[in-house]
């Protein structure tokens, strides 16, 4: 647990309170009660949220950035407060904070750009991410193919090569082979802040530090720490880092790049057309600068008001409480199903070699022996638990494991005690059920 969230009382966080500010948790499946278990895949949306974002189409909805009439102006003023709001949730200034459909397009869109820079686009200033054929991108065994596909296609159309830092037994990132890959070729450090299979809060400052002593960028995959974490991505002195509005309490549609604000000036655009230009001949186009270059066309407007809405919902909880609870549901979780037969943890202290024991947020991925994960899903279903199960998007992870697919249970801040309960209870009877334990 970090100091801050250490200090925290968990006792005056109401979930009563939260759950009631979520209409779907209403919902049974059968004649059980929904225990939603699978915020990692994506998060249920609390009632300001879905007002916000009704409440902008209702009232606001119109073009922003363009039109001179009432409407146009109000929308425009709350797109900009949203990205202020979304930005100064993750510690960043407005400028620094690009609109984009999510996650992916996030790293989609660093990957691409840096491609463009590599092909000579953006003049001088962008030539300082031209990539060399030889040079290194460096990403992790425990990405999702969200941060790794992007960086493997740039290396492919540029000659450079990717390399990844394994993780030990117990899913921590094996920090002394990252220090003998990270290098004089290496020009790009990507990785998750919180792995969406192990739950595992990575070392960040050691790895920007690897990163910037090679002279490299450091890429940060906050996806998964955002919802949980209190982020100050400026702090991380990280270079770019990306998340998504539906896994954090928000909208479908939505999420963000943050950039250091001189690498987004350097930084030539990836998607291009109206709304990120100045002036536009027949020949060429000048570009507006940084966030909105990177915005062309039309944006997710009401889902970053809804979005908006969603940061304001968690800073009124305090990411810190949130942070100290959930950790308090990942013991609940981990040590139950230790101690249920037939259950292997991906990537848990009691598996393994490595770090010991590490920061880790509400989710955790297992295999039952001798039954297959989706009838583990569908077994937990009939009883009202939502889990995932396949390979989560990291495939290469599973085969680290020496698996191709597992149940992951992932918790969030309307989950209770009782949910995690009713969900070891359950995973206790699969093995039975299925014939193949006592
Ligand atoms: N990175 C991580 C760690 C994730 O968990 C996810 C979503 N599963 C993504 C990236 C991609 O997010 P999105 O699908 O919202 O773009």
């Amino acid at each position: 647990m970090t100091s801050e969230a250490a200090s925290v009382d968990v006792r005056t966080f109401d979930v009563s309170a939260v759950r009631a500010d979520f209409p779907i948790l209403e919902t049974r499946i059968g004649d059980a009660p929904l225990v939603y278990l699978d915020s990692g895949a994506t998060s249920q949306k609390p009632r300001v949220v879905l007002e916000a974002e009704r409440s902008f189409l209702e009232t606001a909805n119109s073009a922003v950035h363009r039109g001179a009439h009432t409407l146009a102006a109000e929308a425009t003023e709350l797109f900009e407060d949203a990205r202020a709001a979304v930005a100064g949730f993750v510690g960043a200034d407005e400028q620094t904070l690009v609109w984009t459909a999510g996650a992916t397009a996030a790293l989609n869109l660093v990957a691409y750009a840096i491609g463009n820079a590599t092909a000579g686009r953006g003049g001088q200033a962008a030539s300082r991410f031209a990539l060399q054929p030889g040079d290194e991108i460096v990403f992790t065994e425990s990405d999702h193919h969200a941060n790794l596909i992007p960086w493997q296609e740039l290396a492919a159309r540029t000659g450079a090569v990717t390399r990844a830092i394994p993780v030990h037994d117990d899913g921590t990132l094996d920090l002394e082979a990252a220090a003998a890959i990270i290098g004089e070729r290496t020009r790009i450090v990507a990785f998750p802040h919180v792995s969406n299979v192990l739950g595992i809060v990575n070392p960040v400052a050691e790895l920007v530090a690897l990163a910037h002593g090679a002279g490299a960028l450091a890429v940060l995959d906050a996806c998964q720490s955002a919802p949980h974490l209190p982020l100050d991505l400026p702090a991380l002195d990280v270079d770019f880092a990306a998340f998504s509005g539906h896994k954090m309490l928000g909208p479908y549609g939505v999420g963000g790049l943050y950039g250091r604000a001189e690498l987004l000036d350097a930084l030539p655009p990836f998607l291009t057309g109206g709304s990120m230009v100045t002036t536009v001949t027949l020949e060429k186009a000048d570009f507006l600068p940084a966030p909105h270059k990177f915005e062309a066309g039309t944006q997710p407007v009401s889902q970053a008001v809804g979005l908006a809405a969603a940061v304001r919902y968690l800073d009124g909880l305090g990411m810190s409480e949130v942070h100290a609870r959930e950790r308090l549901l990942e013991r609940r979780m981990r040590d139950g199903l230790r101690g249920i037969p037939g259950i292997r943890l991906l990537g848990d202290p009691s598996t393994g070699s490595g770090t010991g024991r590490v920061e880790r947020v509400a989710l955790a991925a297992f295999d039952v022996d001798g039954v297959h994960a989706h009838d583990v899903g569908q077994f937990l279903d009939a009883r009202g638990v939502a889990v995932r199960v396949g390979h989560h998007c990291a495939q290469p992870l599973h085969r680290r494991f020496g698996i191709t697919a597992s149940v992951r249970a992932s918790a969030s801040v309307f989950t209770t005690e009782n949910d995690i309960d009713v969900f070891l209870d359950a995973v206790s009877g699969v093995r039975r059920f299925f014939g193949v334990g006592a």
